[in-house]
């Protein structure tokens, strides 16, 4: 591959440090160089001329549902597609979140067993566009739920599931550990799991060399995910004291991410009368107060905290993503440039790639803004500011050519 210098740019490195004028080589998938660089170093590739853009790591959502079927783009009240349906909605929204300036995802749980295998793999050949995924297969749920699928009570019909996830080519697990209010009021506080059940399912996942997330409410459902190893912990609104200081210790091996876009988006909702909210609407306004103070708390004690945020709903479709960085400043204290940094680097930490950071060495998933997102993350909701969106070195999204140099 040819490579890519991309001159006068203001480089948002994805560390904190303030933005500074500068240039960034890349060459394959990965950059080479940041800082003052020779156009020569381009010799046989292409100069852009960044005209004073900001060049920023690309996004990293923490908590996504490709197959959950609503977007910017389309508007589909069903929740749960048939099979053909649900693969051309993951195909779509892959490629939106791209749009969207994301150029990785974590996944949260699929409603279809393969779909994000298949178009992960479908993406790394290059054959569709969209983020590097991390993805899931159905989340896991106790027999009798309401959920699509019910799996077997017990540790070893965990240890079947967590095979069978191996065997289908996910990157990883997900647990549902507690319950949830907005699906049935008070199960919040119930466990969905026993101790013995998320200890087995954490124990074979670290056998198949599988990453283990939970969806974790109750404060004993977060200490049932601490104690057997749990990866990515979601929500977590109900953290007690113990709870608290659990998440502290393990700050180095877990991620936070609190999802609070939708809970946000059920309160500003506006359904048609034939469909009833209230009970939604009413389970998110606890969840709104208590991650106000759970969530700087958490941060202040060094625990990673990540912008996602449950987006695929009608009223919280794929695409609206970047606004969980508005709601990190909003709700929980967070600067334009701290929300910038959970959305990079430390989402470049949950994937578990050299990615998120613009450094030599690092993979060049990279955004070039016009204007300036440290002053105001929301214009990153704004497509038309997107002016470039690479990811591994490929355009996605080229320069408008008039922007675009000839190497002297
Ligand atoms: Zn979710």
């Amino acid at each position: 591959m040819r490579p890519i210098l991309l001159r006068n740019v203001r480089i948002f490195d994805g560390t904190g440090s303030p933005p500074y004028l500068g240039s960034v080589l890349i060459e394959g998938e990965h950059i080479t160089a940041v800082g003052d660089i020779p156009v020569a170093a381009a010799a046989g590739g292409e100069v852009i001329n960044g005209g004073g853009a900001t060049l920023m790591p690309g996004l990293v959502e923490a908590h996504a549902h490709l197959s959950w079927p609503s977007s910017t783009e389309r508007f589909i009240p069903e929740f749960i597609l048939p099979p053909d349906e649900m693969l051309l909605a993951v195909i779509r929204n892959a490629r939106i979140l791209l749009e969207a300036g994301f150029t990785s995802a974590y996944s949260a749980g699929a409603l279809g067993e393969r779909v994000e295998v298949l178009v992960r793999d479908e993406i790394n050949t290059g054959a569709l566009p969209g983020p590097r995924l991390r993805a899931a297969t159905i989340e896991r749920s106790p027999e009798g739920d309401e959920a699509a699928v019910s799996h077997g009570r017990g540790p070893e019909a965990m240890r079947d599931f967590v095979r069978h996830c191996k065997e289908i080519g996910v990157d990883q697990v997900k647990l549902i550990i507690s319950g949830e209010d907005a699906l049935k009021p008070g199960s919040s506080q119930e466990l969905m799991c026993t101790e013995e059940e998320v200890q087995a399912a954490c124990d074979e996942a670290r056998k198949q060399g599988l990453w283990v997330s939970a969806h974790t409410q109750a404060s004993e459902s977060i200490k049932m995910a601490l104690r057997a190893g749990v990866r990515v912990l979601y929500h977590c609104t109900y953290a007690d004291e113990e709870a608290l200081d659990m998440l502290q210790a393990a700050r180095d091996q877990i991620f936070v991410a609190p999802a609070i876009g939708v809970i946000v988006a059920t309160l500003e909702a506006t359904p048609p009368p034939h469909i009833d909210m209230s009970g939604m609407k009413a389970a998110a306004v606890p969840v709104i107060e208590l991650a106000s103070k759970l969530i700087p708390d958490l941060r202040r004690r060094g625990v990673r905290i990540l912008p996602g945020g449950d987006y695929g709903f009608p009223f919280n479709p794929n695409g609206a993503n970047a606004r969980d960085l508005q709601h990190f400043v909003d709700l929980f204290g967070y600067t334009p440039t701290d929300a910038l940094v959970a959305a990079t680097k430390l989402g470049g930490e949950l994937m578990g790639l050299e990615l998120g950071q613009i450094k030599p060495g690092y993979l060049a998933d990279l955004l070039l803004v016009d204007g300036d997102p440290t002053k105001n993350v929301s214009m990153l909701l704004d497509r038309s500011k997107l002016l470039m969106i690479m990811k591994g070195g490929k355009m996605h999204k080229a320069p408008a050519k008039t922007a675009q140099l000839q190497p002297a």
